[in-house]
């Protein structure tokens, strides 16, 4: 199978193919933007340049067995280290490097197979000190059949991450510094800030925004056959990445994709923090393991769209992302009296989540302890309880309380 066209980006295009056409392309890049904005898509672009045997300043021919190659992720001097789960220990260095080489290549014919996957991991996923290891032995051979070797390194800021030092970016660093005229590399992240200043240093970096909603829509409505309507409401979601896109559709035609599953799961959270049951919050926080909060990032993210939908759904109806619970948050918004303001000071409680998930605090304690925060932030205390209490004495036939 072969890669779909790359969707938009014109103008990183153009900037890489003129500076290549011109003897100036760095040979060091970094490529930062969004989750699923097209990260790796661009830069298998970039090395299809790099490797097509008529380029131009508009970018590769397209037609020439160098681009061929490319687009089918087969071309043996490209060379592409994704993050992938640690394999169990092998009982040495050397075999745990090869069965390190094993995953990617693995994860490699996934990607060739079904190039078209949601920007989405529920698995710790690492660039280990192995693979750079692995990836340094390659740099050493001689390109096998273009001019040059092109390696692709996604998700650079797990470099650091996983190890727990930084050992892997260092290894990857001493490549940077002073790379053979032969080798290019792409390093791409979503979140530049986490890679070491020394790595950001030694690269060019280039921004690739979101796209327009309308893109993501047609890429989905023509490459997914996705119906137009759901196509919209699924670019809306995604804001400019048709990888998290991709996760809201259906998971090969079973069941929900794993950002929908996650959509839905914080929709319970919010569901459940703005209920008049205590008891409600502490049961959902107990459907959660005792361990493994870095997993919940995602569903606070998702959270945070849930509540910033809160407040549109007061202020600006038509601004809403999860457009199908639209009268549900107008409806609720109403009957609670949430105030906009609310839910901007309950956003601190959300932060503070976020970073307790970051220092693996205990998600069962984390979620109980955000549930009941969100619940006094967003919910006013209801006057009407007294008054409601009186009804009832009313109709149960009590005297009435006087004055
Ligand atoms: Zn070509």
């Amino acid at each position: 199978m072969s890669l779909h066209e790359l969707v938009g980006h014109r103008e990183g295009r153009l900037a890489v193919a003129r500076a290549f056409d011109a003897g100036r392309l760095p040979q060091a890049l970094l490529l930062h933007g969004a989750p699923g904005v097209g990260k790796q898509r661009f830069g298998l672009w970039i090395a299809q340049l790099l490797l097509c045997g008529k380029p131009s300043a508009e970018g590769p021919c397209g037609q020439c067995q160098g681009c061929r190659l490319a687009m089918r992720i087969e071309h043996p001097d490209l060379h592409w280290y994704v993050p992938v789960k640690r394999p169990p220990s092998k009982g040495s260095p050397q075999r745990d490097d090869e069965a390190l080489e094993e995953a990617r290549q693995s994860r490699i014919q996934e990607l060739r197979s079904r190039p078209l996957q949601p920007t989405h991991s529920s698995e710790p996923l690492g660039l280990h000190l192995g693979t750079i290891r692995n990836l340094r032995r390659r740099a050493a051979n001689r390109p096998s059949m273009a001019s040059r070797q092109v390696f692709l390194v996604a998700n650079a800021e797990e470099l650091v991450s996983q190890e727990a030092s930084p050992e892997a970016a260092n290894a990857l660093l001493k490549l940077l510094e002073e790379p053979p005229e032969s080798l290019t590399f792409i390093l791409t992240s979503a979140e530049p800030g986490r890679l070491l200043p020394t790595i950001r240093s030694r690269t060019s970096s280039l921004y690739l925004p979101g796209l327009p909603e309308e893109a993501v829509s047609t890429f989905l409505q023509e490459m997914r056959g996705v119906e137009a309507s759901k196509a919209e409401a699924t670019a809306r979601l995604a804001s400019g990445s048709i990888g998290r896109a991709l996760g809201y559709l259906p998971d090969e035609g079973e069941g929900d994709g794993p950002l929908e599953a996650l959509r839905k799961e914080s929709f319970r959270l919010l569901r459940d923090a703005l209920s008049d049951d205590p008891a409600q919050r502490f049961s959902r926080a107990l459907q959660y393991a005792p361990s493994g909060a870095r997993g919940l990032r995602e569903l606070l993210l998702g959270l945070e769209v849930w509540l910033r939908d809160l407040a549109a759904a007061r202020t600006s109806p038509e601004a809403l992302l999860n457009r199908d619970a639209g009268d549900w948050l107008v409806r609720t918004v109403e009957e609670l009296g949430i105030d906009p303001a609310a839910v901007a000071r309950s956003m601190e409680a959300l932060h503070d989540a976020r970073a307790q998930a970051a220092g693996n605090v205990n998600p069962q304690l984390l979620l109980s302890g955000l549930l009941i925060r969100l619940n006094r932030t967003l919910v006013p205390p209801r006057p009407t309880s007294l008054a409601g209490m009186e009804e009832r004495l009313r109709e149960s036939g009590a005297p009435r309380r006087s004055g």
